[in-house]
Parts: structure tokens; sequence; C-alpha cells
């Protein structure tokens, strides 16, 4: 009996997860006697229940005189129930060990989940590509539910499926067609929630359990992370409102990309027209992040504008300037051609260079006070088969030579 005991004490130290206790308890009880088919049957969650066997012998765990669960073996045997009088504590302990443990890793899990998708809201504003995240880190959360996000057609008012590509499951679509609130079906297998921010409904988010039904605790999880997924959605949504009307950027003044692009049709369309000439340069600040981990994002974003104001300076009413991205800015010089360009370019290269600034106001605890910048600039000028996207395509491959051959200089593709 003790070298038993002592045997299944080196069990339950080495088990590190239920199932690996399982499989060695099974391994254990039909070498030691001879009980076959052992699985556990946990109150609170299934420890490895095969529902399919019957057993006809089943004995009580315990936490503090509370039964949890139940040890199952395929018979009974007056030898095996001796053993187990006092071996089943220690089972108990350990099985409680992991549920809690596992319980505190999906916490874990949960919150890095959440704080992932809160800091998309900061950088991401494209539902398109915020979607797709969300949903793969929920997903990967909730392993045992299919998860659906549906989001809300502004003007027609009906759901339509985001996440994932496909739904072919009836009963959901029936539950999308009249929702208005929570819906939790009889069976408990299926939940369907409001995604609702700041009073709109955005959509649907509905979790459908593949095994058991949706346990209290995971109800929270969905309806915490509805909430966080309905915020995240409603700010996409009224930025890209936002972005429908505005044509600047709000930082430099320069036309954002989607003006850019608009100007750059135009502009290339007209110089066809006219058989004129049209340059294109791209730019990138060097090492800009450099500026931000240094002085801290408040500076880069004052450089950003000091060095706008710069290139709008040195630029004729007629150029235009426009934000390609965070620290790229593009330029289209028409009635230009590349050597003219190049003196354009290598004049902003320079005013840059020799830009001494100010960054005492916005970082007054630095003591470094004054700072300067550098740009990379990569110039093209179109040619007669070119369409709108390779006259900056072009000009953006120079500026990668620029970065690769020393930065701060000018390279013409
Ligand atoms: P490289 O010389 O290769 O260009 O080095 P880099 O550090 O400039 O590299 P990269 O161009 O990839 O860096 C882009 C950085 O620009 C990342 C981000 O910190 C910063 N950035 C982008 N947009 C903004 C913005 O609006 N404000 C601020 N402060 N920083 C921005
Ligand atoms: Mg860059
Ligand atoms: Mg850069």
């Amino acid at each position: 009996m003790i070298s038993k005991i002592e045997k299944l004490s080196n069990i339950l130290n080495e088990s590190y997860n239920e199932k690996s206790l399982v499989i060695s308890l099974r391994d254990f009880f039909a070498k030691n006697f001879g009980s076959d088919n052992f699985y556990f049957e946990i109150n609170e969650r299934n420890l490895h229940v095969d529902y399919s066997q019957t057993s006809k012998f089943k004995y009580p765990l315990y936490k503090h005189k509370k039964n949890i669960g139940y040890l199952c073996f395929a018979d009974k045997n007056e030898e095996l129930e001796s053993f187990l009088k006092l071996a089943a504590p220690f089972i108990s302990l350990k099985v409680q060990n992991i549920i809690l443990s596992e319980k505190m890793q999906k916490n874990i899990n949960f919150h890095e989940t959440m704080k992932y998708i809160a800091k998309i809201i900061e950088t991401q504003y494209e539902l398109s590509y915020v979607i797709p995240i969300i949903g793969e880190m929920i997903d990967k959360f909730f392993e045992d539910y299919l998860l659906y996000i549906f989001l809300k057609e502004e003007n027609a008012g009906v759901n339509y499926l985001a996440w994932p590509m496909a739904c072919k499951d009836t009963n959901i679509l029936g539950i999308i067609d009249e929702f208005n609130e929570r819906v939790f079906t009889d069976d408990r297998m299926t939940l369907a929630l409001p995604l609702k921010s700041e009073g709109k409904d955005v959509g649907i988010l509905v979790a459908k359990s593949t095994n058991e039904p949706i346990t209290a605790k995971d109800d929270d999880y969905l309806t915490q992370l509805a909430s966080q997924i309905a915020t995240t959605i409603n700010r996409a949504n009224v930025y890209a409102e936002i972005l429908k009307h505005a044509t600047l950027d709000a930082l430099t003044g320069f036309y954002n990309r989607r003006q850019l692009e608009e100007r750059i049709k135009q502009e290339v369309s007209n110089a066809k027209r006219q058989h004129a000439p049209l340059c294109g340069i791209m730019t990138d600040i060097d090492f800009f992040k450099g500026v931000n981990d240094t002085y801290g994002h408040a500076v880069g974003d004052l450089v950003l504008k000091t060095i706008a104001k710069v290139i709008r300076g040195q630029l004729r009413e007629y150029d235009i300037a426009g934000r390609y991205g965070g620290e790229e800015f593009s330029i289209l010089l028409p009635f230009t051609k590349i050597e003219e360009a190049r003196m354009v370019a290598e004049r902003l290269r320079k005013s840059i260079e020799e830009k001494v600034i100010d960054i005492s106001k916005v970082n007054p605890e630095s003591e470094v006070k004054e700072i300067s910048v550098t740009l990379s600039l990569g110039i093209y000028e179109m040619k007669e088969d070119d369409n709108d996207e390779d006259l900056l395509k072009k000009a953006d491959k120079a500026l990668y030579e620029a970065k690769n051959t020393g930065r701060n200089k000018v390279v013409v593709a």
C-alpha cells in the first residue's frame, strides 16, 4: 500500500495539466488495481469526461467537505476502495490546483487580449484592417467557441457577417435577423451579444460553444469583450466619417493621403494632356524613431510640423505637398524636369539639415534644447506610359536607395 501511495504521489507531482494527469492515473489504476477506464467527473467543469461510458463505481472528491466531483471506474474492487480512502484527498488537491492554475492562465490571457484590442484603437482605424485582427485574437482566446462578428450596415440597418468569411449556421442567422437584445439559447450553447458603444448599435458578437454549455464566467468574458470590440468599431466608424470630409492633414496642413492621391490623378492626367513634364519626390526623415524614443512623441510631432513648414517655404505656389504616411511626405512638381527637380530636392535637403528646432517648450525636461534632423529624398520624372501609381512608386524606390547608401541625400530614379 505504501509503495502505491508513493507511486501516486510521484504521478501527482509530475502531472502538469489535466491531460497528463488523466493519462497517468488511468495507467496507474489499470496496472495496480486492474481497474479499467478511469476518468474524472468534475462538477464545475469536465476533466476529460467520456459520457459514452457508464461507470459502475464512482468515488467522490471533496474540497472542504463540499463534493467537487468523482473518480470514475468501470468496476468496483475492495483493494481499490480502501486505497482511495487514503489517496482521494491528494488527488482532489491536485485537481483543484489544476483548475485554479488554468483559471488564472485564462484570466491572464483574457486581459492580454483586451489590452491588445484597446491598443489597436490607438493606432488603427480602418475597419477592414481592424476586424481580422480582433477576430484572430478572440478565436485564439476562445478555442472551444465559434465566434462571429456581425456589423451593422448603417443605411440598410441590417447586420452583415464581418468575421469569419462564412456562417452557415441557420440557427445563428435566424437570431441575427430578429436581433434586438442579448440572446442566450435554451441549451446555453449560443450567446449573441449586442455590440453597443456610446448608445449606438454597431453590430453583434455571437459565440457558439462546440462542446459544453457556456459558463457564467465565459459569459462575463464575452460581455466585456463585446464592449471593447464595440468601442473599437465605433471609433473606426467615427474616424472614417471624419476622413470623408477632411482634405488636409491636421498636423502638417499638407494634403492627407486620400487627397494627395486625388491630386496625383489630376496632375498626371494634366501632364499627359499637355505633354508637360511632372516630377514626384518622396521623402522620409532619417532615424526619426530615435527622435520619438529620445525626446518623446510630442517632440516628434513638432519636428514633423517644422519640416512641413520648411518644405512649404521652399516650394512654388502650384507645387503640391502631401503627407504620404507617418513621417513620409510626397511632393509633386508640375512643369518640372528632372534636373530642376533635383535642385529643388537638394535645396530641401540642405535647409532641413540646417534647420535648428527648439524643443524646450515642448519638452522642458530635456537637457538638450535644440535638435536637428536630416531627410532622405527620392525623385522621379514621369514617363509617357506611366500610370498614376508609378510616379510615387518609382520615387519611393529612389528614396529606398538613398536610405541604403547613407541617408541625408537625394537619389534620382
Ligand atoms: P530611417 O532612417 O530608416 O527612416 O529610420 P526611422 O527611424 O525614421 O525609421 P522609420 O522611417 O521606419 O520610422 C518611422 C517612425 O516614425 C515610427 C514612428 O515612431 C514615427 N512616426 C510616424 N508617424 C508619426 C507621427 O505622426 N508622430 C510622431 N511623433 N512620430 C511618428
Ligand atoms: Mg518611414
Ligand atoms: Mg524615417
